[in-house]
């Protein structure tokens, strides 16, 4: 099981000044802190009542060159690239303030995000990061021939090929997205353009702000810039980029592996979808189921709809009695067939530690749940501490199972102590910490 990982904010306000890309007007943008689940929102603090849009699939607008997202009659333009730094940097809650209808769009890279984060910095908050872990494949693809693959992986990782008219610049890279490797390998990298797509917008004064300044424009055979290539393959780089950006508007963290070809906004949005009715539809199945109350035990079956675990993992068979709302005693009784004898040792069979210890876990975990009143969250155990073995268990043996929670955190943090008794002899004990996670 990996570590738990902590939900992050700017630890302070921060801000810096550049043009707007469509208009090429002056816009300030503003970090600020924001509290646990807020996740990121846009404010328009030059509008009336400064209104706010959550940077959500669901308030998409429109992806045509540039990411647009929108509540009511009111719009962000542009957001992707400040939402790729936001989130490859570790940033879940944060409120982007700006007093116009874009950011600045700086290098036409993400640079100046980074630096802006750097700026604030980056701080953990008392609640866990919530997670998108792909289990099956998934995929989009488009009639433009754009193909975006997401694998199971443990981490968020992309593959990305990018092609050019006639297969120009092709490039791929495949990278880790992780804070540090997308500072140096990916923020860098700036937005490229071909010129047979931005002359009319030229002509029409549509990108006022638009200059080699901010953006790498391909004409032909010939790549201008006003500084060389910051990289051989700042193109793939760039599209690994806005995949980034895009991919933030599921509003949880991706374990998974994005394979892409030739992306774009529109496909990199598409799969933003997928993901996030994917994630609707598992948020539906994990609904809560109530408690037995009472104070007179629980037996297997309502263990059972308290516990996910099962054979031949659940570690207590009933509860014999509840104290108040923080003592329980659990009951187990190890027969010659529990499937760790036949290893542990031949000859000499001898319940492992190890089992005692996730014994002792599940019991305590039943006092969270009935607690918390409800199961739609797991159980997650951090630490043992002052675990002691003190007499061997053996085939036959029923297993007591005292547990006491001594120490909650708000809902999320709780520790228990707790003690195994054979015989009326203690056999075991350990103090346990959990920490807990919505399904
Ligand atoms: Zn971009």
């Amino acid at each position: 099981m990996a570590a738990p990982e902590f939900q992050q904010t700017v630890g302070k306000i921060a801000g810096f000044t550049g043009t707007a890309l469509h208009t090429g007007e002056k816009v300030t943008l503003r970090l600020h802190p924001a509290p646990v689940d807020h996740g990121i929102k846009f404010k328009r603090k030059d509008l009336q009542e400064e209104p706010t849009i959550d940077a959500k699939i669901e308030n998409l607008k429109t992806v045509e060159r540039a990411t647009t997202i929108g509540e009511g009659s009111v719009r962000v333009h542009t957001v992707e690239h400040v939402l790729a730094a936001l989130s490859a940097m570790g940033v879940d809650n944060a409120i982007v303030e700006m007093d116009a209808n874009e950011p600045p769009i700086g290098d036409g890279s993400a640079q100046a995000y980074v630096d802006l984060i750097r700026k604030a910095g980056v701080v953990a908050q008392e609640e866990l990061r919530k997670f998108f872990d792909a289990r099956d494949t998934m995929h989009v693809e488009s009639k433009t021939g754009a193909l975006l693959v997401l694998l199971p992986d443990d981490k968020f990782r992309i593959s990305c090929t990018q092609a050019g008219p006639n297969n120009k610049f092709t490039q791929f890279l495949s990278i880790e997205v992780t804070p540090s490797a997308f500072e140096r390998e990916i923020a860098p990298a700036r937005t490229f353009v071909y010129y047979e797509d931005v002359k009319p917008l030229m002509d029409k004064n549509l990108i006022k702000g638009g200059s080699l300044e901010n953006a790498i424009v391909v004409r032909g055979e010939a790549v201008l810039s006003k500084e060389p290539l910051r990289f051989p393959d700042e193109f793939v780089r760039h599209k690994i980029l806005d995949i980034i950006g895009d991919l933030a508007l599921v509003g949880r963290r991706i374990r998974g592996h994005v394979v892409a070809v030739k992306p774009g906004h529109a496909s990199n949005a598409d799969l933003a979808r997928l993901v996030a009715r994917e994630q609707t539809r598992r948020s539906a199945l994990a609904v809560s189921r109530p408690i037995p109350t009472g104070d007179g035990g629980l037996d297997t079956d309502q263990v059972m709809q308290i516990l996910p675990h099962r054979f031949p993992f659940l570690m207590v068979d009933r509860i014999i009695s509840f104290d108040t709302e923080t003592k329980c005693v659990g009951v187990k009784t190890v027969t010659i067939n529990e499937p760790f004898f036949q290893g542990h040792f031949p000859g000499h069979p001898v319940m492992p530690g190890v089992m005692q210890v996730e014994a002792m876990a599940q019991v305590a975990s039943i006092l969270l749940f009935k607690l918390a009143k409800t199961t739609s969250r797991i159980g997650y155990f951090m630490s043992a501490d002052e675990v002691k073995f003190r007499k061997p268990v053996l085939p036959g043996d029923t297993i007591f199972i005292h547990a006491e929670l001594t120490k909650s955190r708000g809902e999320r943090l709780a520790k228990a102590k707790c003690h195994c008794v054979v015989n009326d002899a203690i056999v075991s004990e350990a103090e346990l910490m959990f920490t807990f996670l919505d399904k």
